[in-house]
């Protein structure tokens, strides 16, 4: 079995880009919005704000937002590198990155309410492994998922009634839309959207949660679901909900949707909301080289 040196303190690095600085695809959807609000508007305001807040954020290096999140791993791995002791580096990245203060300690007993303090718990930080067929590379993706906004996901069960939103195309575009509506003032927008049409009620919710990590100009390969993605985008954008609520034409930033087989007997829709703070980065060891994305 292979290891991979320093591993810890790649991850610590990794940590600390992630809180400190947003993707640069977020960072210019987010300008690319304030452009076309009005100018005086409390949209545009609120879009000053946060790219004022980001570029403080990435010159002293501290977190971008106050609640730092979920880390969420996301590993691609060839078979001889063994995920246990990789599960064991990022557990200790995140302890030593929050006695840094790049992450708040968010670690919460879920049955006595007590804060571990280091960041770690019971199933904290997620960590998931997937094998893959390249030798001698690894990409680790973090994704730091903030509260407000994984609040405001969603998970729709189709036929769905109070919008008369059946198992169809359509009614998938009726529940994604309503979501947006019930995250309005919430979920500290703009937002992406991460979205999985079918699956069961856990393998929708993950795999919504992977599509928002995909980037802002990636294109979906499949034709259909390329379409719904900019029509869901279009539409938000016209709802005049706008960043933070406050109205406006920025209220999303993209979607990125994905589809599972399921059985006849369910049809889910599952919803992942992230918020303008969508903190994420790639780690890639190749080669014996390191770099960060
Ligand atoms: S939802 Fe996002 S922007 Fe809002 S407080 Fe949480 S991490 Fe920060």
């Amino acid at each position: 079995m292979k290891t991979i040196p320093d591993l810890v303190e790649h991850a610590l690095e990794l940590i600390r880009l992630t809180s400190t600085k947003l993707p640069d695809d977020i960072v210019s959807a987010l300008k690319s919005g304030r452009k076309k609000e009005t100018t005086g508007s409390a949209a545009e305001a609120t879009l000053v704000t946060i790219e004022t807040n980001i570029e403080m954020a990435s010159e002293m290096s501290t977190p971008i937002c106050q609640d730092t999140g979920t880390p969420l791993f996301y590993v691609k791995h060839p078979w001889d590198y063994p995920t246990r002791m990789m599960r064991e580096a990022f557990t200790s990245a995140v302890q030593i990155a929050t006695e840094k203060n790049y992450l708040r300690p968010n670690a919460v007993d879920s049955v006595t309410g007590k804060n571990s303090g280091d960041n770690t718990g019971d199933h904290f930080p997620a960590i998931y492994f997937d094998q893959w067929d390249r030798d001698d590379e690894i990409e680790v993706r973090l994704m730091l998922k903030g509260g407000g906004s994984e609040n405001q996901g969603a998970q729709y069960s189709l036929p769905y009634g109070p919008l008369d939103a059946g198992r169809d195309m359509d009614g998938v575009r009726k529940v994604i839309l309503d979501q947006v509506v019930n995250a309005q003032g919430q979920g500290c927008g703009p937002a992406v959207l991460g979205v999985c049409i079918g699956g069961d009620r856990a393998s929708g919710y993950a795999l919504a949660k992977k599509q928002s990590i995909r980037p802002l100009e990636d294109v979906n390969p499949d034709p259909v679901l390329a379409d719904l993605e900019k029509e869901i985008t279009e539409k938000g954008n016209h709802l005049g909900i706008g960043p933070m609520g406050f109205g406006g034409e920025t209220t999303l930033l993209g979607t990125k949707i994905t589809k599972a087989h399921r059985v006849p007997a369910s049809f889910f829709v599952s919803i992942i909301y992230m918020c303008w703070a969508a903190r994420q980065k790639t780690m890639t060891f190749k080669n014996g080289e390191v770099s960060y994305d």
